[in-house]
């Protein structure tokens, strides 16, 4: 396993939209491990393969509840709404206020290729919805209300 290079707001590879995976091998279970360190290491919530240079359809998700892998995830119930901060790794020391679903249930495949159904709220949800995104192209930077903002490194709530 390794520490992958962050790719950042600006690269091409941010904006287009990511393939299907079909079947699972070992290139792309390394590739998985790989998006786990790399969340790990710079302590986010969550990574999409793209967000490592990958256009496959993969996202790795931790609200510290474990890690859970999200093979070709389709969004497939919302409900609620809730506004907050959010910030990504590919925009390093910034945030910005976005409103999404407070509560969303995501069909995906996990790590084995087993077909999965999660349900997900609050800090889950969003994230759920940002990473789903970036599957899309789609960065939150277009969402934020009102632009983004500085945060610093160590700042206390
Ligand atoms: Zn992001």
């Amino acid at each position: 396993m390794a520490i992958r290079k962050i790719r950042e707001l600006g690269e091409d590879v941010l904006t287009k939209s990511c393939k299907e995976v079909t079947k699972m091998n070992l290139r792309t279970k390394i590739l998985i491990g790989d998006m786990l360190d790399t969340m790990y290491d710079s302590a986010g919530v969550g990574l999409a393969a793209p967000q490592v240079g990958v256009l496959k359809r993969i996202a790795t998700i931790d609200v510290g509840e474990g890690p859970v892998v999200l093979i070709n995830p389709v969004i497939v119930e919302t409900d609620g709404e809730q506004t907050g901060e959010e910030g990504c790794l590919s925009v390093p020391g910034k945030a910005g206020i976005v409103t999404r679903p407070n509560y969303v249930k995501v069909r995906a495949l996990n790590e084995n290729m087993e077909e999965i159904e999660l349900e997900a709220e609050e800090l889950f949800a969003r994230a759920c919805c940002h990473e789903i995104d970036h599957l899309d192209g789609k960065m939150y930077v277009d969402l934020a209300e009102g632009g983004l903002h500085d945060v610093k490194p160590e700042e206390e709530e």
